[in-house]
């Protein structure tokens, strides 16, 4: 599966607004968007106000950047959200958040998504005892994600377990630091998901 391997970066300040893609880096005051919050290219000084579609699109672009999808695969989660009941934005985000690799940065384990979903590729996870190499599989409630033992030997791991006591994990996942593994125990709703996105504006945009 292709995904954007330019400057992560970039797509915050294309955004305007910080999207948490370089870990610790993000909060601190080497932030580029905090340096230089314009947008990328040379007709930065030429913006303009952003009419219906243009926010409609922004609002698509930051999800997809924020959860590392690519737009077929974003219109696919789309999709599915649009035929399952309930509030087709708040399914959609909760069919993100259950994407592995999403899981597994929620648990601590990766600076950011994209070094979670690196983990996953190189095989470093099992959910329910077996081996899950998919970054884009959905989990669901009753699920159990563990660290596998032969990465758990790792000092990159070591380093990352130590902290995972002090980690605030949202309500439908259960940490257990000890097995190195969380526990899916519920669907996450609108609320869990913190990131102040305005779904409806994406609803809209595939609904013309
Ligand atoms: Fe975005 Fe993080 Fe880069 Fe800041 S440091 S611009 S939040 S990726």
């Amino acid at each position: 599966m292709a995904r954007y391997t330019g400057p992560a970066c970039r797509l915050c300040r294309r955004e305007g607004t910080k999207l948490f893609l370089k870990g610790d880096r993000c909060l601190s005051d080497k932030c580029s968007l905090a340096r230089r919050a314009t947008v990328p290219g040379p007709h930065a000084a030429n913006q303009k106000k952003l009419k219906e579609y243009g926010m409609q699109l922004r609002e698509k672009q930051k999800a997809k950047r924020y959860y590392g999808v690519l737009e077929n695969q974003f219109h696919t989660y789309f999709e599915k959200a649009n035929k399952q009941s309930g509030v087709t934005g708040a399914n959609l985000l909760s069919l993100l958040e259950r994407r592995l690799d999403n899981v597994v940065y929620r648990m601590g384990l990766g600076e950011s998504r994209r070094e979670s979903r690196q983990f996953v590729v190189h095989g470093h996870f099992e959910v329910n005892g077996k081996k899950v190499d998919i970054p884009s599989y959905i989990v669901r409630p009753g699920d159990v994600i563990v660290l596998r033992d032969r990465a758990r030997k790792s000092e990159k791991f070591k380093a990352m377990i130590e902290t995972l006591d002090t980690k605030v994990m949202p309500k439908w996942l259960e940490l257990d630091a000890n097995a190195v593994s969380a526990k899916v125990v519920a669907i996450p709703q609108r609320d869990d998901i913190d990131f102040p996105f305005e779904e409806q504006l994406i609803v809209e945009l595939y609904s013309k």
